[in-house]
């Protein structure tokens, strides 16, 4: 499961203060040092790391915590608030248009599992009552568009297909005209992914973009991919304003370092957070329950 090691790791650490009575400077700086070796194992970016540990120090030492009646508890609480903090604070909520359809358009690397997320988010919206349009555009991966169909049919929501012969910018237009025609309220874009970032396919998305409008654009990154994960977050919100981020395969042995950075590093909060292969394995993110799962 993810973030096993660091919540073992920390669990450590947070034994160690809770059993003292008093807690001394000393003690925290040690815990403090532990932790942060814990984060950076977890593959935590350095620079995140850095500035948590300085902010958890700042809460930590000082006589109104370490004179309390349980000064351990009041740390690991510290850290807990703080961990909910890296992560966005509170639930980031998915974006919904006064004028529907509220657009979202899907991006990430191929094999991010951006196919699976947008039927996985359209079962979500469909369980609220919602009418979302699925959207096939992604046509250079062979079997994409069959896969969303498929996909489609076992949940019940519509597939705006064109096939592969015609341009992602094109069919993104058209389904958003058929979806105001047949009152969907969510059009969910499904789009090419490479094996790389590369001009071509930010070219694309970027027109995509433009024809559409997005009230939300999501990317979507594989968990088990770590510090890349961040980085390809970062130059896809460089040249494509991203509105937040799907985590995917949280459901595998993740150290956690994507989840604990990529809102810190790129500003864009996590939105969804995928913990399987199955259909409805998606969820809103919420920070503090992972904050709470990471701590054990
Ligand atoms: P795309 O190329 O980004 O469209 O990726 P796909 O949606 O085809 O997903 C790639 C693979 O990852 C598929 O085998 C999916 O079943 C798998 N996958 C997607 N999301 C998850 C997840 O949250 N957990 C696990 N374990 N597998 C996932």
């Amino acid at each position: 499961m993810a973030f096993e090691g660091l919540t073992s790791r920390l669990q450590s650490v947070f034994s160690k203060l809770r059993g003292k009575g008093k807690v001394s400077e000393d003690d925290v700086n040690e815990a403090m040092r532990e932790v942060r070796l814990a984060l950076l194992e977890a593959d935590v970016n350095f620079k995140v790391v850095k500035e948590f540990i300085a902010k958890v120090k700042e809460k930590a030492i000082g006589s109104e915590v370490m004179d309390s009646f349980t000064p351990g508890m009041v740390i690991i609480d510290i850290v807990n608030k703080e961990l909910t903090e890296l992560m966005g604070g509170s639930q980031a909520k998915l974006a919904k248009s006064n004028k529907p359809p509220t657009v979202i358009m899907m991006a990430g690397l191929q094999g991010a599992g951006k196919t699976t997320t947008s039927a996985k988010l359209a079962k979500l919206l469909l369980k609220q009552n919602h009418r979302p349009l699925l959207v096939a555009g992604d046509i250079y991966r062979p079997a994409a568009i069959k896969q969303l169909q498929v996909l489609g049919e076992q949940i019940g929501v519509p597939v705006f297909a064109l096939g592969d012969g015609v341009n992602p910018v094109e069919i993104a237009r058209q389904a958003l005209q058929h979806a105001k025609d047949n009152s969907n309220d969510y059009l969910i874009i499904d789009t090419a992914g490479r094996l790389h970032v590369d001009e071509q396919l930010m070219e694309e998305l970027r027109q995509i973009h433009e024809v559409t409008k997005p009230d939300e654009v999501l990317l979507v990154v594989d968990a088990m991919t770590g510090q890349d994960a961040v980085n390809v977050a970062e130059s896809f919100h460089s040249q494509l304003e991203l509105t937040g981020v799907v985590l995917t395969k949280l459901d595998g042995d993740t150290r956690g370092g994507a989840a604990l950075s990529v809102k810190a590093v790129t500003g864009c909060p996590i939105k969804f957070a995928a913990l399987g292969e199955k259909i409805d394995a998606l969820e809103p993110f919420h920070p503090e329950r992972m904050a709470s799962r990471i701590l054990g």
